[in-house]
């Protein structure tokens, strides 16, 4: 097998990474993601390959995988849902292709974690794997034996736009979400979601590192506003485990490095399953930032 190219195309930064199967990311290199314009982002790409190949002295490869937010309409080809706006409606498969002289295998970015961490990482050998990435945004993604799993529409795993469950009357009124829709899970469960509740309810204007901080230093509001939190995912991972009850859930995106979720949530999520006990452990991502980059490499096997 030789080695593989994964793009990770993010809301802030775009990632390339080559991969190789038995000792994983070899080389890694980062550029922020010029989020104002398509053409721009098709360029950051193009360079991006052209420096690896470049400095790497390898070849440039047959197929690159890709992981970006939102999916390819199955229907037209063009890019949807995808919180990077610019490339909504855009051909990016077939203009990357274009452009790369290659083949471009792209896969929604939850979905690309959801391989990485089934393939070899903190899911290693379950069938069935959610992953969730709850960053700037809130996405999910499933895997089945290894392989994404994309569904009819390809929409399968983007329950980041459900409505949050069982909401309360102060969650109920929100803002609406960047899709149009009102009350969906990323406008609560987002890293961005959980700061902006902590502000709501205190003032105070912080990021969600520094919640997490303050209430590890015993921060009483800080604490309410985790305990808010877990509460919502809680709720939101419920909905998945009463629909496709999977082998594992593995967490990924900025909010997944807060190692008290993991203490907190499962007697949380209990609460509203249809079923209790629940035997699924709820994992942190075992590749962290680089679990994106490395599904989307794995995308050209
Ligand atoms: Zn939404």
């Amino acid at each position: 097998m030789q080695t593989m190219m994964g793009i990770d195309l993010g809301g802030t930064k775009i990632e390339i990474a080559l991969v190789d199967a038995s000792q994983g990311v070899i080389y890694k290199d980062r550029v922020p993601t010029p989020q104002h314009a398509y053409n721009a982002i098709l360029d950051a790409i193009c360079a991006l390959v052209d420096k690896t190949v470049s400095q790497q002295k390898i070849e440039r490869p047959t197929s690159i995988g890709i992981g970006i937010p939102g999916c390819l309409d199955p229907a037209t080809q063009l890019v949807r849902g995808s919180n990077t706006v610019v490339m909504n409606g855009k051909p990016l498969q077939h203009d990357l292709q274009q452009r790369l002289g290659c083949q471009i295998h792209l896969q929604n970015d939850a979905n690309c974690l959801a391989v990485s961490e089934a393939v070899d990482g903190a899911a290693k050998g379950c069938s069935i794997v959610f992953a969730v990435i709850i960053g700037t945004g809130c996405g999910g993604g499933i895997a089945i034996d290894g392989k994404a799993w994309t569904g009819k529409n390809a929409i399968a795993g983007e329950w980041g736009h459900n409505p949050l469950p069982w909401p309360s009357a102060e969650e109920i009124q929100v803002a609406p979400c960047w899709c149009g829709q009102v009350g969906c899970q990323e406008t609560w469960i987002s890293g961005t979601a959980f700061a902006l509740d902590h502000a709501r309810h205190t003032g105070e204007k912080i990021k969600a590192e520094q919640i997490i901080d303050m209430m590890r230093a015993g921060d009483l509001a800080a604490q309410q506003s985790f305990d808010r939190y877990i509460n919502r995912l809680a709720r939101a991972l419920a909905s998945v485990m009463n629909v496709l009850d999977p082998d594992a859930i593995v967490l990924g995106g900025g909010m997944s490095n807060v190692d008290e979720i993991y203490q907190a949530l499962p007697n949380a999520l209990i609460r509203y399953t249809f079923t209790k006990p629940l035997a699924t452990p709820v994992l942190k991502a075992m590749h962290g930032d680089s679990s994106g980059v490395r599904g989307a490499a794995w995308l050209t096997q």
